[in-house]
């Protein structure tokens, strides 16, 4: 089956036994059956510094006002609780029910959506950001998706958006290992046989041009830390059962951490601004 890309319609190629390429845009999906839920454990502190920059760069753009915030796919909360200890005004959600009960304890106004929205779905209020914290990959049908948000949105809305590159050093080494026939790496990067694999993997560029498509402005671009000093052992050793490997690996990051400044950057960082006179 041949399928075309979304972002630009060119045919796609094939990689491997589940992902596609688009050789004009570089856009990659893959055919992995989309699931809800997280496993990777041990980047909290990583996470909680990303999440802080983020909400800076939000006071920044609002000053005295007090904006509404929509976070896609709460996961276990870490987003909610920051935006909560900064007295920010937020609304979580989860597509999953079990996840979705759990997270409604925590935090009253979370609601139950999952993406793309159902047909009878009744959108409940208007937010001045949209915020997906490494879940925009994991949703399928992307352009409905990005249509379907606008009725979230205030006038001047924006989404904010983070995910890991296909550019970036990590993808890019697994890809050349791939090649080389080592294809465990690439297969986690995806997320392969886990609850919730990846079905895209975006650059810079591509993620531009499929909101551009869809009416969304790119009013902020930067990126994330992908590792950070602490954590980085037991993040690995979910993965490698070989203590030896995991503590040289894990010293391996923590240089890295200083490292991630200058190389090909891992995580994107972008805001988009929906405009409806577009
Ligand atoms: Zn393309």
């Amino acid at each position: 089956m041949m399928d075309e890309c979304i972002i630009c319609g060119t045919y796609l190629k094939k990689i491997n036994k589940f992902v596609f390429k688009c050789h004009n845009c570089s856009f990659y999906k893959s055919t992995l059956k989309p699931g809800f839920g997280r496993e990777i454990e041990g980047i909290e502190e990583v996470r909680i510094n990303n999440f802080k920059k983020i909400i800076n760069i939000i006071k920044k753009y609002e000053e005295n006002k007090k904006p509404k915030i929509l976070e896609i796919g709460s996961g276990d909360g870490f987003f909610l609780e920051e935006c909560k200890n900064q007295n920010i005004d937020v609304t979580g959600s989860e597509a999953d029910k079990e996840q979705f009960e759990k997270l409604k304890i925590r935090f009253s106004n979370t609601k139950k959506i999952s993406l793309p929205l159902e047909k009878n779905f009744n959108e409940f209020d208007k937010f001045d950001y949209i915020v997906f914290n490494d879940v925009f990959e994991h949703l399928e049908n992307l352009d409905l998706v990005l249509d379907q948000l606008k009725k979230f949105l205030n006038l001047n809305g924006k989404i904010i958006i983070n995910l890991p590159s296909s550019s970036g050093l990590i993808f890019k080494f697994s890809e050349f290992l791939n090649r080389l026939g080592i294809s465990n790496f690439y297969n986690r990067l995806w997320q392969k046989d886990l609850s919730s694999p990846h079905l895209s993997y975006f650059n810079d560029t591509n993620l531009n041009m499929l909101f551009k498509n869809s009416g969304y402005n790119l009013v902020y671009s930067g990126y994330l830390d992908t590792v950070s000093k602490k954590g980085n052992f037991k993040r690995l050793n979910s993965t490698i059962n070989n203590k030896l490997v995991c503590l040289i690996l894990s010293s391996i990051l923590f240089l890295f951490f200083y490292f991630q400044k200058i190389l090909p950057k891992d995580i994107i960082f972008h805001i988009f601004e929906f405009n409806s006179k577009n």
